[in-house]
């Protein structure tokens, strides 16, 4: 079964083994990994942490990585698909589809302009914040339940929709998200964002939230962190249980799967916080080699075939498709 993942943080891997002299970690290490589990596609995005001294040099530095592994040296196995029929041209050749995201745009400062140079170097999905207060929004991990958008990030909205970028409101604190909901023209996608009801923790999506997505024609890319999985126990059939709740909810065809997969990151220091304390993964769907694991969990629970194939990578390529990439 094909599978696309609407969310994975390989660039930041990929710049920080640079770093430690592993030149080709994304054919030595990922693309067996990936192959394994019939991933076709993915949404690789360049995330700017936040949290480090000098986000704008990592920002640059993952930008760069990104080009040289797959313009220098991957081109036979991985493809940049910037258009529509990049991505259809990739999976007739069983290559995978590499669509760019900005995840967070903390590292363009106040430069909004600066979306139209990042659509010209081919990313066609962004999102304004991660978990932090920036120039553009306000993240999930702000406590201040009146902080949302600021003008700049409306501003940034308007720029992503006319040149034909998607806007990913993964990550947004609910009022950032409530503020961006009344000006999006055009579908948006949450690329990594699970259930509020199952897991009531600020990353994931309330009830409301949800239905509004679908009410644009957009999706929702259920995700494999633990921490948004499940508080106490994360499995992989808690993560079939976010995807029956959203099914149930609004419709199989809002779904699609952004695991956010971050086994190869514990080793940075800085992500301690963040993901180290995680020490268990979401058991059973522990990194991208168990993907099976879930298409078969998703099998037992009663999903068809034809919803699986949806859920696992139709619903984004129709999405796509369906004019909101140019
Ligand atoms: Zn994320």
């Amino acid at each position: 079964m094909r599978v696309f993942d609407t969310h994975t943080d390989i660039w930041y891997d990929v710049s920080l083994k640079k770093e430690k002299g592993n030149n080709d970690v994304l054919r030595t290490y990922h693309l067996p990994r990936l192959k394994s589990s019939g991933v076709c596609g993915i949404n690789a995005a360049v995330w700017t942490n936040p949290r480090i001294q000098d986000p704008m040099n990592r920002f640059f530095q993952m930008l760069g990585a990104r080009s040289e592994q797959i313009t220098l040296m991957n081109h036979e196995d991985f493809v940049f698909a910037h258009k529509i029929d990049q991505i259809d041209k990739a999976l007739e050749d069983e290559k995978i589809a590499v669509i760019s995201s900005i995840e967070g745009l903390i590292g363009i400062g106040k430069n909004i302009d600066f979306i139209i140079t990042l659509y010209e170097l081919g990313f066609r999905i962004m999102s304004l914040s991660w978990n932090e207060v920036n120039d553009l929004a306000t993240g999930c991990g702000c406590d201040d339940n009146s902080r949302g958008l600021a003008d700049l990030g409306k501003e940034a909205i308007k720029i992503m929709e006319k040149l034909g970028v998607v806007f990913d409101v993964s990550h947004l604190s609910e009022k950032s998200f409530w503020d961006a909901m009344k000006i999006v023209q055009k579908p948006v996608i949450a690329t990594h964002s699970n259930a509020f009801s199952l897991c009531p923790v600020p990353r994931n999506l309330k009830d409301e939230q949800i239905k509004a997505i679908a009410d644009c024609g957009g999706l929702i890319g259920i995700s494999a962190l633990p921490q948004i999985v499940d508080r106490e126990h994360p499995t992989v059939e808690k993560v079939v249980d976010h995807i029956d709740y959203v099914a149930r909810l609004v419709g199989v065809e809002h779904i699609c799967l952004g695991f956010d997969f971050s086994d190869y990151l514990v080793t940075d220091p800085s992500l301690k916080n963040t993901i180290a304390k995680n020490k268990e993964a979401t058991e059973g769907l522990e990194d991208v080699t168990k993907v099976p694991v879930l298409i078969n969990s998703l099998k037992k629970r009663g999903f068809s075939e034809k919803d699986i194939e949806k859920i696992s990578w139709l619903n984004f390529l129709n999405f796509l498709h369906n004019g909101v990439l140019n």
